[in-house]
C-alpha cells in the first residue's frame, strides 16, 4: 500500500472505528501548529482561505454583526451562507490531514442571524411557558435552519439564573429561579437531538445533520454578578454557586452537550477565563465534561489591564485552566503564542493534547468528517410555516397576563374582534424589529422590518373581522382620541433591543416616554397596555390603576399572531411569570428566596382570561438564596 493510500485508509478516517481511536489515530499525526490552529476559533471577517488552510483552522465564527458579506450582511440569505461555509470548508479539506472546521454563530432564539429564519421568543418569554416539550421542538427547528445554512455550531443555550434584571442579559435567561431553567434546558435535546440510553454521561452528543452542535453558556454565575452588571463579579459560596447557578449545567452534560463557553464574568473576584478549579476541577473532572470548553469572545484579552496587553499570558492562564478552543477572535498571533508557551514550557504538552483531543471528539461525534458540506435539501425549512406555527404557539404560551379589568367581576379581556373601530398605537404595535429584541440579524437587532415576520399590528388587521376598522398612529395624538369613537385601544411600548453591557440599566423605566403614552390614551379609552420588554420594567400604581389589562410580551420574535390568538380569546392565557416583578428599582436585587420579599407581581404570577390565578411556581430550590 502506498504512503497515501494509507492516509486515505487510516484510522481517523475510517467512520467504522469507535471515535476515540480515530481521535488517538488523528492526534498522533499532528504537529504542535496544527494542533494550536485547531485550537484557534477566527471572525469571518479576518478568515481567508490560505489561512484556514495553512494553519488548519478548528473553526470560525461570525459574531455578533457579520455575515457572509461585508456589505449589505442584512439580507444575505440561507444559501448564501452556505455557501460562504462550505468555501471555507473546502479550504479546510484541504489542509495537511484534511480535518473540517466547525462554523458557529449565536443562533439563540432561532436561526436568528439569517434573514427571513423563524424568529423564536427571547429566552425569558420560554421561561414564562414552562413547557420544556416546546422548547425542545424550537431547539429542532432552529437546528435545521442552522444546518441549512451550513452552521454546525450555535453558541446557545444561554443557562444564566438572571438574579438582577437590571442585567442587560436578563431577557437570555429562563429565568431567576434554576429550576424554570433546569427545565429549559431540554432544548439542548432539541439542538443536538436525543442521545440513545446508558449513552456515557459528560461525552458530547450530536444525531446527525439535522443538528447542531449546542453550547451552554456562560460557565458560570454570569446571571449572579453584583448589581447586575455584565462581566461582572459574582460573590458567592461554592455552595449557592453551585445550587443557584452550576445546576443547569448538569442537565445540560446529562443530555450530552458538546461545548461549554466560559463566562467573561468573575467568581469572589477571579475571572472564570483563568479558573482552573471551576473550568477543570469542577466542570471536568468533578461534573465528568467531555466535551470542549470555549472561549467568550476576546475573553482571553479581559485577563490583562489594559485589554489584550501581554497576551502571552492571557494565553496560558486561560488554556492552563482549561478552555480548549479560543474564540480569538482577530489574532492570528494566537497560534504563534500558543506555540511559543508550550515550546517554553508554560503550557504542556498534555494539556495541549487534551484540549485538541476534546475538539476532534466533538467534530468527529457530529459528524463532521462524514458530511463536512451543506446539505441543501434543508433550505426549504427556513422560515417554514411549520415554525412559523410553532414560534406563534410559543408566543401564545409565553404572554403573562398581569391584570384583566378595572373590576374584578368583569374581565376586559377577550376583546371583541368585531368591535367597530379600534384603536391601535405605541413604539412597538408595529415595529418588527424592536418586537425581536437584541440577537436579532444584527448583535443589538434593530427597528422596523429588520427580517420576515408579522408584528402586532399586522397580527390584528388580520384578525378582526371585516366590518372592523382598525386606526394606528405609532405616537398617539389628543385630536384623533378626542374626535374617533373607539370600542377600545391597544398600546404596545416597550424597550429598545439591545445586547449585552449597552443593556444594563439601573433605572428601568418604560423608554420612549412609554407611561405618558398609555396615560394619554387610558384617559380617554379602555386600554389594553402589551409590554415588549426582556425584563420587568417600572410599574407606578397610578399608572398601573389607569391600564383595563396589561400583558407582559417579552421578545417575542417574528410571529405577532401569537398575541392576537390570545387577546381575542382563541386560546387563553398560559403564562407566568420567570422572573419577580419589582415594586421600584430600590428593591433590587429581589428574587423569590429574599426576606423582604415583597413585589408587585411574585414569580410564577399570570392570570388566564377569567382572572384567576394560575398555578404558582415556586421553587425550593433557590428558597435560600
Ligand atoms: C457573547 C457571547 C457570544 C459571543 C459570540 C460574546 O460577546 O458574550 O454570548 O456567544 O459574543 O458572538
Amino acid at each position: 500500500m502506498s504512503k497515501a493510500q494509507e492516509d486515505m485508509n487510516c484510522i481517523y478516517r475510517d467512520p467504522n472505528q469507535p471515535v476515540e481511536a480515530r481521535v488517538r489515530d488523528l492526534l498522533s499525526r499532528m504537529t504542535l501548529k496544527e494542533k494550536a490552529g485547531q485550537m484557534t476559533q477566527i471572525e469571518r471577517c479576518v478568515a481567508t482561505p490560505d489561512a484556514v488552510k495553512d494553519l488548519s483552522i478548528g473553526s470560525i465564527l461570525s459574531g455578533g454583526d457579520s455575515g457572509p458579506f461585508d456589505d449589505n450582511a442584512l439580507t444575505a440569505l440561507s444559501s448564501d451562507w452556505a455557501d460562504m461555509v462550505d468555501g471555507f470548508q473546502k479550504s479546510a479539506l484541504e489542509s495537511r490531514l484534511g480535518i473540517p472546521l466547525i462554523y458557529g454563530i449565536d443562533a439563540v432564539h432561532g436561526n436568528n442571524k439569517i434573514y427571513g429564519a423563524t424568529i423564536f421568543p427571547h429566552n425569558v418569554g420560554l421561561g414564562s411557558t414552562r413547557d420544556a416539550d416546546l422548547v425542545r421542538k424550537i431547539g429542532e427547528a432552529t437546528a435545521l435552519e442552522v444546518r441549512a445554512s451550513g452552521i454546525h455550531y450555535t453558541f446557545a443555550p444561554c443557562v444564566a439564573v438572571c438574579r438582577d434584571p437590571r442585567w442587560g442579559r436578563c431577557y437570555e435567561s429562563y429565568s431567576e429561579d434554576t429550576e424554570i431553567v433546569r427545565k429549559m434546558t431540554s432544548i439542548v435535546t432539541g439542538l443536538q437531538g436525543q442521545p440513545p440510553h446508558e449513552y456515557p454521561k459528560g461525552y458530547p452528543f450530536v444525531a446527525g445533520r439535522n443538528n447542531v452542535i449546542a453550547c451552554a453558556k456562560h460557565f458560570v454565575g454570569d446571571g449572579g454578578t453584583d448589581r447586575g452588571i455584565n462581566e461582572g463579579d459574582t460573590i458567592s459560596s461554592y455552595e449557592d454557586l453551585e445550587r443557584i447557578h452550576m445546576a443547569p449545567y448538569l442537565d445540560c452534560i446529562s443530555q450530552g452537550v458538546s461545548t461549554v463557553m466560559a463566562s467573561y464574568s468573575s467568581w469572589n473576584g477571579r475571572k472564570l477565563h483563568a479558573d482552573r478549579f471551576l473550568l477543570t476541577e469542577v466542570l471536568k473532572d468533578k461534573l465528568g465534561f467531555k466535551g470542549f470548553v470555549i472561549s467568550d469572545w476576546e475573553g482571553l484579552d479581559r485577563l490583562s489591564e489594559p485589554r489584550g496587553s501581554n497576551y502571552r499570558f492571557c494565553i496560558s492562564a486561560a488554556v492552563n485552566a482549561g478552555i480548549d478552543m479560543v474564540m480569538v477572535p482577530f489574532k492570528f498571533d494566537f497560534v504563534e503564542d500558543l506555540i511559543f508557551l508550550v515550546e517554553s514550557g508554560k503550557i504542556s504538552m498534555a494539556r495541549i493534547d487534551d484540549a485538541v483531543e476534546r475538539i476532534l471528539r466533538v467534530k468527529f461525534v457530529a459528524g463532521i468528517f462524514e458530511f463536512p458540506f451543506t446539505d441543501r435539501s434543508l433550505l426549504d425549512t427556513v422560515g417554514c410555516k411549520l415554525h412559523r406555527d410553532l414560534a406563534r404557539e410559543a408566543v401564545r404560551k409565553s404572554l403573562v397576563l398581569l391584570k384583566n379589568g378595572k373590576d374584578s367581576k368583569k374581565p376586559f379581556l377577550p376583546l371583541d374582534r368585531n368591535a367597530k373601530r379600534i384603536f391601535v398605537t405605541g413604539t412597538h404595535a408595529d415595529n418588527l424589529g424592536y418586537q425581536c429584541g437584541g440577537w436579532t440579524v444584527t448583535w443589538y437587532g434593530g427597528s422596523g422590518r429588520t427580517t420576515i415576520g408579522t408584528t402586532i399590528l399586522d397580527a390584528i388587521k388580520a384578525a378582526v373581522g371585516n366590518e372592523t376598522e382598525v386606526v394606528y398612529e405609532e405616537f398617539p395624538s389628543a385630536d384623533t382620541l378626542a374626535h374617533q369613537d373607539f370600542s377600545f385601544a391597544i398600546v404596545a411600548v416597550g424597550e429598545e433591543p439591545y445586547a449585552e453591557t449597552l443593556g444594563d440599566n439601573t433605572g428601568l423605566v418604560i423608554p420612549f416616554n412609554g407611561a405618558d403614552i398609555i396615560s394619554l390614551v387610558a384617559n380617554s379609552i379602555p386600554t389594553l397596555v402589551i409590554l415588549v420588554s426582556g425584563r420587568p420594567l417600572v410599574l407606578e400604581p397610578w399608572l398601573l390603576e389607569k391600564m383595563d389589562a396589561l400583558i407582559a410580551a417579552w421578545l417575542p420574535g417574528s410571529e405577532g399572531g401569537g398575541i392576537t390568538d390570545v387577546i381575542f380569546g382563541d386560546y387563553d392565557f398560559k403564562g407566568q411569570l420567570p422572573v419577580t416583578w419589582f415594586k421600584q428599582v430600590e428593591q433590587l436585587p429581589l428574587h423569590i428566596g429574599i426576606n423582604s420579599y415583597d413585589p408587585l407581581f411574585p414569580l410564577g404570577f399570570g392570570l388566564d382570561k377569567h382572572q384567576g390565578e394560575l398555578f404558582r411556581l415556586i421553587s425550593c430550590v433557590t428558597k435560600a438564596g
